[in-house]
């Protein structure tokens, strides 16, 4: 019998689920639910290949949309085993996946003081499909998870220790089910243990972070508090100098608030550029030479380079480095500019190689004679969230 499982997750306007079989990883189910709350809201998806669209009630939230998922799940007459939520901040308290009970509920919400929008609406989703499935094992996955291995020297900031120690401030990491998925991955290509497995994998997509990864474990990784510090991303801003906020605060005459969105939503590709946060438009119009797409392009692989580098220290039996992510799986010309840095460590790409590496299809780009092996590997984070859902089951 298949072990499928449902995956669930629930953003602040949008819930994207599938059904997955936990051990192949092929999705026969793909969807998203959209604009929740607002008057277009509506539900899309992809069954067996063939691409569906409905509208939903207007306004419709998490629970109407839920229940529509529900509806197309039960049509599909899959049996799953379980249903697996990705939430993106377990604190120090979760080191793996948990089952869900009254006190991982309660600690959700208690984290959600360091994601507000994304954990309180994990958490909706978490309770809403347990009225819609209270029969099958809930089990909640951790985008922190992967990272609670990080040393001391890699996650507590330069500021008084008693914030860390009565506020929980500390660098804690997200996207760790993809940068697990491209661990695993890695350890079958090079046919070695996980515990033996040394990479940096660069997780490139909308929000984007580099893990510094050493025999199976993670050791250092660009995220820190909330997903906002390190790199360059689509709208995120990534490392500035820790006095912008409150000089911007006062200098723009915003609130801490707006300050924020403009951090996270105003910033990164789209900020430099003035034009986009798609890596896709950004190439088309640096093409025609359009200087902020080609300017945006310049410092998103200029900083990408800078954290391989750096995480190089981190990761002295290192394998590989590994690109995933929209952009990292596509983007043969972010992959050709961030490793045109590292020339003079030995390590090339071969640029057929790299060309070729799109649309799903990974492999080695390194040149042969390369002093390190670079990578892609299509990441697929719904499918570390069936496997583990599926442990519980
Ligand atoms: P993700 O969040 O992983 O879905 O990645 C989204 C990002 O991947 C967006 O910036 C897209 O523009 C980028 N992307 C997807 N396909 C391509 C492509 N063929 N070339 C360049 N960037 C791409």
């Amino acid at each position: 019998m298949k072990k499928e499982v449902i995956v669930l997750n629930c953003g602040s306007s949008s819930v994207k689920f599938a059904i997955i079989d936990a051990e192949t990883g092929e999705a026969g189910l793909t969807g998203i639910a959209e604009a929740l709350g607002n008057s277009d809201a509506s539900l899309s998806y992809k069954l067996n290949g063939k691409k569906e669209k409905q509208a939903l009630p207007e306004k419709a939230g998490h629970t109407e949309a839920l229940n529509a998922i529900a509806e197309i799940i039960a049509s599909t007459g899959v049996q799953p085993i379980a249903i697996g939520h990705r939430v993106v901040h377990g604190g120090e308290k979760f080191k793996g996946a948990a089952l869900v009970d009254d006190s991982v509920l309660e600690a959700i919400e208690d984290y959600a003081s360091m994601a507000p929008l994304h954990n309180m609406a994990n958490l909706k989703g978490i309770v809403t499909a347990q009225a819609a499935y209270p029969d099958l094992p809930h089990v909640v996955v951790f985008d922190t998870s992967f990272f609670q291995t990080l040393p001391k020297k890699a996650f507590i900031y330069a500021l008084p220790m008693s914030l860390y120690r009565e506020h929980g401030i500390r660098r804690y990491g997200f996207h760790g089910t993809s940068h697990k998925f491209i661990l695993d991955s890695m350890a079958k290509i090079l046919n070695k243990p996980v515990s033996d497995t040394s990479i940096i994998s660069a997780h490139l997509g909308n929000g984007c972070s580099v893990s510094a990864i050493e025999k199976g474990q993670a050791v250092d990784t660009s995220l820190g508090f909330i997903p906002l510090e390190g790199l360059v991303m689509g709208t995120r801003c990534g490392d500035i100098d820790p006095s912008l906020p409150g000089t911007l605060q006062k200098k723009l005459g915003k609130t801490a608030d707006e300050i924020s969105d403009l951090l996270n939503k105003q910033s990164g590709l789209l900020g430099i550029s003035e034009l986009s946060n798609d890596c896709r438009t950004l190439e088309d119009a640096a093409l025609e030479g359009h200087e902020g797409a080609l300017l945006a392009i310049e410092i998103f692989c200029y900083r990408l380079a800078k954290y391989i580098a750096g995480y190089m220290v981190a990761v002295p039996t290192l394998d590989a480095i590994v690109f995933t992510g929209g952009i990292g799986e596509n983007s043969s010309l972010i992959r050709e500019t961030t490793m045109g840095y590292f020339a003079h460590f030995g390590i090339t790409l071969d640029e057929q190689k790299n060309t070729d590496a799109r649309f799903g299809q990974g492999g080695k780009i390194s040149a042969e004679n390369a002093s390190t092996a670079v990578y892609v590997v299509p990441t697929n984070e719904e499918w570390v969230i069936a496997a583990e859902a599926a442990t519980f089951a």
